[in-house]
């Protein structure tokens, strides 16, 4: 899902592309939070539309104060420009708040954002969360903040990207490695090895470490790429609600369900699709019935490690001609944070042009 308040450089790449609201779908995005085993939730995130108070309840109380408190507090040391090396756990433990609620609400949340155990969570860099709420609070506390989905999918962008560079573009060519000759970057694919002026790598950080991996030039870049961590994970498109809370009154857009190790999240696209499709996290609990599609992942685990390994690999950014790109380099692990490193590295390469005055207007983001 893609935020249109949080995600400018996103929103503006897409209006370049010709890809304006008529392509977009509507998500008022609301949240349940459930332990498992237990019939009533932890806290139901209201909606105060009129399409959503029919029959929904939303449940508030110390658990969602401790959760806002915490959603509060990751914004400001966001706006603040604090410390990358602060933790979700370091924002929690300064304050005053019960563990349990910490742990099954903004724990859990993060936890299902990234795919790894809630204790792992309280090691994410508050500000790698940040980019999920930052820019995206609802119109009033009681309403449901709106997130867009592509109606024609993602790939509707890589294409009309695709298409606006004419012939240059080659699909389906992978890279195998990248080594420097005379000072120049070369790749070497299929054809064999071709040098270039510059090469941008713009894969996760495993993909790009292995394909620099070979060449001594590229070392200091290797080992940086090397301080990323990810984790597997299965997500499955179903239409079985296995996964959602015994009663609609507490169903939500995003309804994340914790044991006392993972909290794992099941994404309600009925109300936006016509038909009740789910999509599910499922690497760590049982696989709903009436499964359409399934895939595995490796998705991005922030760590402080790899916050500051993105600093530094900053200054290697254009050694041999070789550049990084990708989203574990812009905080969060999103599309938004992909096209914000993208930019960067555009900035270093272009110094003018009119699509790039497009999607990066604002300078103080990138
Ligand atoms: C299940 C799931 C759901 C998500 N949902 C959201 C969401 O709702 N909103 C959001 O903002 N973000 C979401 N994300 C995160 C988002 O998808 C990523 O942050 C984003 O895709 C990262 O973009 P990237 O360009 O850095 O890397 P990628 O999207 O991984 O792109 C890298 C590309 O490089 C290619 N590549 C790799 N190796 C080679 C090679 N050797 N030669 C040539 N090409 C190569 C790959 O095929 C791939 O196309 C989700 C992630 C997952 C896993």
């Amino acid at each position: 899902m893609l935020s249109p308040t949080a995600y400018p450089c996103h929103t503006a790449l897409r209006r370049a592309l010709g890809l304006s609201v008529d392509h977009t779908l509507d998500v008022p995005v609301t949240t349940t939070l459930s332990r498992a085993g237990r019939a009533a939730p932890t806290l139901v995130t209201p909606d105060s539309s009129a399409a959503a108070t029919e029959g929904r309840t939303p449940v508030s109380g110390p658990a969602a104060h401790t959760f806002t408190e915490l959603l509060t507090a990751t914004a400001r040391l966001e706006a603040e420009n604090g410390p990358v090396t602060t933790t979700v756990g370091d924002l929690a433990g300064a304050r005053d708040l019960p563990v349990d609620e910490v742990r099954d609400t903004f724990l859990a949340w993060c936890a299902s954002l990234v795919g790894c155990t809630v204790d792992q969570a309280a090691e994410i860099p508050a500000r790698a969360v940040a980019g999920w709420i930052t820019g995206a609070s609802p119109e009033h506390p009681d309403a449901a903040p709106v997130w867009h989905l592509l109606a024609t999918g993602l790939g509707e962008l890589v294409s009309r990207i695709a298409d606006s560079l004419g012939s240059n573009v080659r699909v389906g060519a992978p890279v195998r490695a990248i080594d420097v000759e005379d000072g120049r970057p070369c790749l070497l694919g299929a054809a064999g090895m071709s040098a270039y002026d510059a090469v941008v790598v713009a894969t996760s950080a495993p993909r790009a470490l292995d394909l620099v991996a070979g060449c001594s030039d590229l070392k200091p870049s290797a080992e940086l790429l090397a301080a990323f961590d990810y984790v597997p994970t299965t997500v499955a498109l179903h239409r079985d609600p296995a996964h959602m809370p015994a009663d609609r009154a507490y169903w939500s857009t995003t309804c994340i369900t914790t044991d006392d190790r993972w909290a794992e999240s099941t994404v309600r696209l009925g109300p936006v699709l016509g038909t009740d499709v789910f999509k599910s996290w499922i690497t760590h609990r049982a696989e709903p019935e009436d499964i359409i599609a399934r895939a595995d992942f490796r998705q991005l685990r922030p760590t402080v490690a790899g916050a500051r390994a993105a600093r530094s690999l900053a200054s290697h950014q254009g050694r041999h001609g070789v550049y990084f790109a990708g989203s574990h380099l812009g905080g969060a692990d999103s599309q938004e944070s992909a096209v914000r490193s993208a930019i960067r590295v555009v900035r270093a390469l272009v110094t003018r042009g009119d699509r790039l005055a497009v999607v990066a207007a604002d300078p103080s983001r990138h």
